[in-house]
């Protein structure tokens, strides 16, 4: 539809418009992330809190490395190297939770703020047929939004779980904290490219980017948030079929669903 064909030519603008941004961003901070650890690495006489502090650096621009590059992703062509695969949900899980802990635990503990962490992992799920490095990095950006919404503390649930459902059945996969929550406004528009109320902080990618893979891989996202209440994020997607799946090399290029 025209419609659809104006979106695509604007997504494809802001992707490049992004590239650039990538491309400028990446060149700053390269030497501000060097110079860190030269610094860490050949200073013996460096204050405790000079130490500490430069580690903050280090951290924060590795944070915006994987922003930038997470911005990059989403505007990847990804067809050609889009390989499917058996995928167990609890292991995405689990090395999520371990990718993301320098923004759940270390900087939060820094500041006096607990956040605790808690997996809820059915033993018996199955498995689905997808891309990791896509779901791993949705997962991340799930973990990243509720840190970002709980700024005093509080509690990150991350739940797998099987749901039957007519024909086969679904993976569901939460991300729950205890945060600031969403007003019906900005539950509306939280999916849209750009859309953030993290003003500078915020790429308002996140969402979008989980959208669009939950969409590549036949799933669905469902958000349940109140203001002050909380939000949880879950994704279900299909179990993968009782036949077995190609060989990962073999396998087909997922379809490309427009964004
Ligand atoms: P960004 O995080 O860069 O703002 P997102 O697309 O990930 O971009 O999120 C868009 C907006 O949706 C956020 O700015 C925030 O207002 C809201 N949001 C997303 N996740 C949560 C959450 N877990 N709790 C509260 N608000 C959220």
């Amino acid at each position: 539809s025209q419609a659809q064909v104006t979106r695509q030519e604007r997504l494809r603008a802001l992707g490049q418009m992004a590239s650039g941004i990538a491309h400028d961003i990446n060149n700053a901070i390269a030497p501000i992330g060097l110079y860190a650890e030269a610094l860490l690495e050949n200073e013996p006489g460096l204050s405790e809190r000079g130490r500490a502090s430069l580690q903050v650096i280090e951290r924060a621009i590795d944070d915006v490395g994987a922003t930038v590059a997470r911005m990059r992703e989403f505007y990847r062509q990804r067809e050609p190297q889009l390989m499917l695969s058996t995928v167990n949900a609890n292991l995405m899980v689990g090395q999520v939770v371990d990718l993301t802990r320098a923004r759940w635990s270390d900087m939060p503990q820094q500041r006096g703020v607990v956040i605790t962490v808690q997996q809820q992992l059915d033993p018996q799920l199955p498995s689905i047929l997808g891309v990791e490095g896509e779901i791993r990095e949705a997962l991340t950006n799930l973990v990243f939004n509720a840190v970002d919404a709980m700024p005093d503390g509080g509690s990150l649930i991350l739940r797998t779980s099987y749901q039957a459902r007519e024909g086969a059945g679904e993976v569901r996969v939460e991300v729950r904290d205890s945060g600031c929550g969403m007003d019906e406004q900005t539950q509306r528009r939280c999916m849209e490219p750009f859309f953030t109320t993290k003003g500078e902080r915020g790429t308002g990618l996140g969402l979008a980017t989980v959208y669009g893979m939950i969409e590549r891989h036949g799933g669905r996202i469902e958000i349940d948030s109140r203001p002050q209440g909380g939000t949880c994020v879950a994704l279900c997607f299909p179990v993968a079929d009782a036949a077995p799946a190609p060989p990962p090399a073999a396998a087909p290029a997922l379809p490309l669903a427009p964004l």
